[in-house]
């Protein structure tokens, strides 16, 4: 392809791009595909030959957008939502066009020096502790277990990294309702799973310190060594908070490093009204959150904090001849900052973002989601048929079907099932679930870039009118 046909294409993928996203809501949300469909329509063999543009194109409207959930649709009301806007799609396409490998400072001194300012703005409008360095990570995955990575070697010394690992005794902790990605960090880093205690939560779905300290004393007086605490700020099920300050209290007291896990939620301490919940955030070790969840930043684009980065560098140095510069002792190069030596310049589509909505535009944006969270909790609290269960501190609802003759949970857990089947089958909207205390859970997540009022609204007559025809079908 030369440039004057990458000129036409373009122009055509850009209409074609700016045409989904006004007609985005004629799409399924849920695309209706069966397993295998998309597989089966596609040849065995890479093609020998070059094919046109034309028809790649073409089998990418016809095969490839069928198989789509339409995770930009503002009917999109499940999981976590990775949303992204205009100005970071411009800024992706750029990165692509670009292609820098951004691993060390001298292979694009605008990525790295562009990646130190805009963490360094996003400290500031999180009001993060001014000691913290931040670093772009592809997830808050990745973050959380370079996180525990580092927790580990200056526990071990840095002697894990040179010698293997010697010792089974290590232990981390957090709650019964933290994320997933937790566990799989402490077995990737070879504390184990078994390693991993899960402390129960409160009513609210918010870590018990006093289970903690008893847990992490019983530990000592054990053996063990605890190494880290995880808090969640804006747990995945429910956006619940963990005492983030008490946490933090509990380890200065036994020397333990505090990672705080604020994937979806951290966006939320750019708003003056949520600072206050995450109080106590300057004892944290480490910090991440996602402006691929909720900052219009389009995926992947995780920003982790760090407070002591010798000890980060430490833990992931390496130093072949072909790498080294002669500018590494006066620049960041990131290669070192995780686990990748690849990087791709990610602070640029961030840096779109920021630019083009101002910090006041995110944060109206925020508070839009958060507002319309709020009317439909309302709905809810009034209604007979339905019953929050849990409380919406951001822009989560977790809630259940439940009308006052129908009390066997096994009962209610099939009806809400049957519930988010039917209403995502419709390709309308879409929803996903989680399971609080037995109880099977929808999740009405509000955090789509162009989510407005009728689209909520829409969605809880829809949600109502559903439930009644289950309820008819069921007696
Ligand atoms: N932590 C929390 C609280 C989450 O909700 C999620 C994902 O939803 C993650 C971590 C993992 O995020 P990522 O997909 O960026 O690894």
């Amino acid at each position: 392809m030369n440039s004057d046909e990458f000129r036409k294409y373009g122009h055509e993928v850009v209409d074609w791009i700016a045409e989904y996203f006004d007609n985005i809501e004629s799409y399924p949300v849920k695309s209706q595909v069966t397993p295998g469909y998309i597989f089966e329509q596609l040849p065995n063999h890479a093609p020998d030959k070059a094919e046109s543009m034309d028809s790649i194109l073409e089998d990418f409207k016809k095969i490839i957008m069928p198989g789509i959930t339409h995770w930009q649709s503002p009917n999109f009301f499940g999981y976590f939502p990775a949303n992204n806007s205009f100005p970071s799609i411009l800024g992706e396409m750029l990165t692509s066009a670009l292609g820098s490998q951004c691993m060390v400072w001298l292979t694009s001194p605008a990525a790295a020096e562009l990646e130190e300012k805009v963490m360094n703005w996003l400290k500031d409008m999180l009001s993060l502790p001014g000691e913290f360095h931040g670093v772009i990570q592809d997830t808050a995955s990745t973050a959380t277990l370079v996180s525990l990575l580092t927790a580990r070697e200056k526990f071990a010394n840095y002697k894990i990294n040179s010698d293997g690992i010697d010792t089974q005794n290590y232990r981390v902790y957090c709650s019964t309702e933290a994320h997933s990605s937790i566990e799989k960090a402490v077995k990737i880093a070879g504390i184990g799973k078994n390693n991993l205690v899960k402390i129960p939560v409160d009513s609210t779905f918010s870590m018990s310190v006093d289970l903690l300290e008893e847990a992490i004393q019983k530990d000592i007086d054990n053996g063990y060594k605890p190494i880290s605490v995880v808090a969640a700020f804006g747990s995945t099920g429910t956006t619940s908070i963990d005492p983030i300050k008490e946490i933090g209290e509990i380890c200065r007291k036994f020397n333990i490093w505090y990672h705080i896990d604020a994937a979806f939620a951290g966006s939320a301490l750019i708003l003056q009204e949520m600072k206050h919940l995450c109080n106590g955030i300057e004892f944290a070790d480490t910090f991440v959150f996602n402006p691929h969840k909720w900052l219009f930043t389009n995926f992947d684009c995780s920003a982790y904090f760090v407070k002591d980065k010798e000890a980060l560098i430490r833990t992931f140095e390496i130093m072949p001849e072909y790498l080294k510069t002669n500018y590494d002792n006066h620049v960041n190069n990131y290669r070192d900052w995780g686990i990748q030596l690849g990087r791709r310049f990610r602070a640029l589509k961030l840096w779109f973002v920021i630019r083009s909505y101002g910090i006041d535009g995110l944060r109206e944006k925020l508070r839009e989601h958060i507002r319309l969270a709020n009317i439909i909790k309302n709905k809810i609290e009034n209604s007979k048929d339905f019953e929050l269960l849990a409380p919406v501190l951001f822009n989560t609802i977790c809630f259940r079907l439940k009308p006052v003759n129908i009390n066997d949970v096994e009962r209610l857990n099939l009806i809400n099932e049957k519930l988010i089947e039917s209403l995502n089958n419709s390709g309308k909207v879409f929803f996903t679930h989680t399971k609080l205390n037995g109880k099977y859970t929808i999740r009405l997540v509000i955090g789509q870039t162009n989510v407005d009022e009728k689209h909520v609204l829409s969605a809880w007559e829809m949600i109502k009118e559903e439930a009644e025809i289950i309820l008819n079908s069921e007696f």
